[in-house]
């Protein structure tokens, strides 16, 4: 039985693995994890490890408790390979936060899910 990509991606951070999918028909690389490609519909995406670096397209500090944990962020990532992911800025004051900001991909384990989210990436 084929694991379905969702599925597949999800037991893949698990393990400490961040995937994305690339279509060889179109060349496009394609997430959130899917069975078809949205760009031209052909199956069979194959799975690819991103560079895991991006820029931040949106950035969102949603306030919290600190005794629920404190302030947090919701950002929209563009990676490299050109897809778009939300997950969350880590490392970083709320007010550091910024639309543009180079970041880079992190797998870590929450409640033994993986999971991925960014940090600011080194300056060159
Ligand atoms: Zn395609």
């Amino acid at each position: 039985m084929q694991l379905s990509a969702q599925t597949h991606y999800q037991a893949e951070l698990d393990a400490g693995r961040f995937g994305i999918q690339h279509c060889t028909a179109c060349n496009h690389h394609v997430f959130t994890p899917r069975e078809l490609c949205p760009h031209c519909g052909a199956a069979g995406l194959k799975w690819v490890r991103p560079a895991g670096t991006g820029t931040v397209y949106s950035y969102t500090t949603i306030s919290r408790k600190a005794e629920a944990g404190g302030d947090y962020n919701v950002a929209l990532i563009d990676l490299d390979e050109g897809v778009r992911m939300m997950s969350r800025v880590e490392g970083i004051a709320p007010e550091q936060g910024q639309i543009g900001m180079r970041v880079k991909a992190q797998v870590i384990q929450h409640n033994g899910k993986g999971l991925v989210v960014f940090q600011p990436a080194q300056k060159a």
